[in-house]
């Protein structure tokens, strides 16, 4: 067995034991360099993850190996860094201030300068098993930006602290240097900022700006999904910084591996860091949660109350959070909280309530995720351009509205139902077996359920 077979065993029996997301993080990039002496020599891309597989993993990477060849004594991790190669061409500038004004923000309390939200910090961040893996990782970014793990991409479900961990790392960055050029900017805001750009002719000047941040924070960075203008600037800006050592951090509700429609090579960037993910929290985290923001409101709720909260709503730290709210709410206007009363606040919280939506916002979400706004031609013209965002449409419109496939018909300029009976079962048939289609019209329906 040569080495890279032996390291590949080892790789699938670990893979059967955890998560696909700990495996990304903690095996992407590894091999046997060397093994000498019946000593194993792995080598890893970066420290955290060294000392991560050190501590977690080693007993049973171990066990593994030994299993595979008996003569196999020990293991020790060495760090060998994935090198991106780029091209060595930048040049400094100056007009710092003008970034302010072109990525600024207006929002109460966000800074003018990096756009941060002072209400994100790591002191009112709990932690526990299921974000403990992108908090270490985000205080390591902390501890040296640019030198650790770059870019740190940080992943998971909406409402599970991204937002706050991203902003969190910014706010301390700035905090223990404010020389320290930081910028927070969502992903949406960012693309919009090059679309105009590139309008304005300005696109040069606003390169020049990002490329002169020491941390550049990208959140929700998935939706630059088909954005092709924008990958391919952010592709240069993000070399550029890279390059000089400067932070990138990204925040996405998917690993990069499945955000649809980037090209290869920035999907490639994004797995050149440390890709961290966040879960779902567990119980007695969850109550740790509602305890803080409860602390954090001035508000007594009894135990019972915390309890009955922490075991109904367990997907959603926002939830958690509104729960909070509400029961802060009815406590001005009532001495005390029985259980029962927090029953009824708390309805459509813990029944999720329904999702509601409607015709225009889903031909608006569609028409803006392939960029194909041309009034009347999206209904009608018989360009291939356009047949297959109408055929997502009419899927959609049915799914989401329950439209008869007549009633959609007549929206598309008139088409026969069995037109659209067919469309719909394409896509349909589509979104059941090819994982890209699905998750291209799970971003067109996060779209449309934000708006
Ligand atoms: P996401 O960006 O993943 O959708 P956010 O960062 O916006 O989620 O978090 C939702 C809310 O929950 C925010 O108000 C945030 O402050 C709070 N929150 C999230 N994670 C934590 C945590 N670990 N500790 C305390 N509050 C949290
Ligand atoms: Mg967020």
């Amino acid at each position: 067995m040569t080495n890279e077979e032996l390291w590949q065993s080892v790789l699938a029996q670990i893979q059967l034991n955890i998560s696909p997301a700990n495996f990304a993080t903690w095996f992407a990039n590894t091999k046997i360099s060397t093994i000498d002496d019946n000593l194993v020599t792995v080598s890893v891309p970066n420290s955290f993850s060294k000392e991560w597989l050190e501590q977690k993993y080693h007993k049973e990477i171990l066990k593994i190996l030994k299993s595979l060849d008996e003569s196999i004594k020990d293991i020790t991790y060495v760090v060998t860094p994935v090198n991106i190669k780029l091209s060595a061409s930048d040049k400094k500038s100056a007009k710092k201030e003008e970034m302010v004004e072109q990525l600024g923000f207006s929002e109460l309390e966000v800074s003018k300068e990096t756009n941060l939200n002072p209400k994100y910090t790591f002191e009112n961040f709990i932690i526990g098993p299921f974000n403990e893996i992108a908090y270490a990782a985000a205080m390591a970014v902390v501890e040296e930006p640019g030198k650790n793990y770059n870019p740190l991409f940080i992943y998971g479900d909406v409402g599970l602290g991204k937002t706050h961990l991203v902003q969190a790392v910014g706010n301390k960055i700035k905090e223990l240097d404010p020389s320290k050029k930081v910028k927070y900017v969502a992903a949406e805001k960012l693309i919009s900022i090059i679309v105009n750009a590139i309008r304005n002719q300005s696109i040069e000047e606003l390169k020049k700006n990002l490329r002169e941040l020491d941390v550049i924070i990208i959140d929700d960075i998935q939706f630059i999904a088909g954005k092709d203008k924008t990958q391919e600037e952010f592709f240069h800006t993000f070399n550029s910084l890279y390059q000089k050592n400067k932070q990138i951090i990204l925040s996405s509700d998917r690993h990069p591996n499945n955000i649809p429609a980037i090209t290869e090579r920035l999907k490639s960037r994004f797995n050149g860091g440390m890709i961290a993910d966040i879960n779902i929290p567990d119980y007695e985290t969850r109550l740790a949660i509602l305890k803080q923001k409860s602390e954090e409101k001035n508000v007594v709720i009894p135990s019972d109350i915390l309890e009955y909260m922490a075991n109904n709503i367990q997907k959603n730290i926002r939830e958690l959070e509104s729960a909070v709210n509400r029961m802060a709410i009815y406590k001005k206007t009532n001495k005390v909280i029985e259980l029962e009363d927090a029953k009824k606040l708390l309805k459509n919280i813990i029944v999720s309530p329904a999702k509601i939506t409607n015709y225009k916002k889903i031909v608006e979400s569609i028409t803006e995720f392939y960029d194909t706004s041309s009034g009347n031609m999206f209904f009608t013209s018989r360009k291939k351009e356009f047949a297959r965002p109408r055929q997502i449409a009419m899927y959609l419109l049915k799914k989401e509205l329950k439209m008869s496939y007549s009633e959609i018909g007549r929206k598309f300029g008139g088409k026969d139902h069995t037109t659209v009976i067919h469309a719909c079962q394409l896509i349909e048939k589509e979104y059941e077996e090819n994982e890209k289609v699905r998750q291209e019209i799970e971003l067109i329906l996060q779209r449309i359920y934000s708006k």
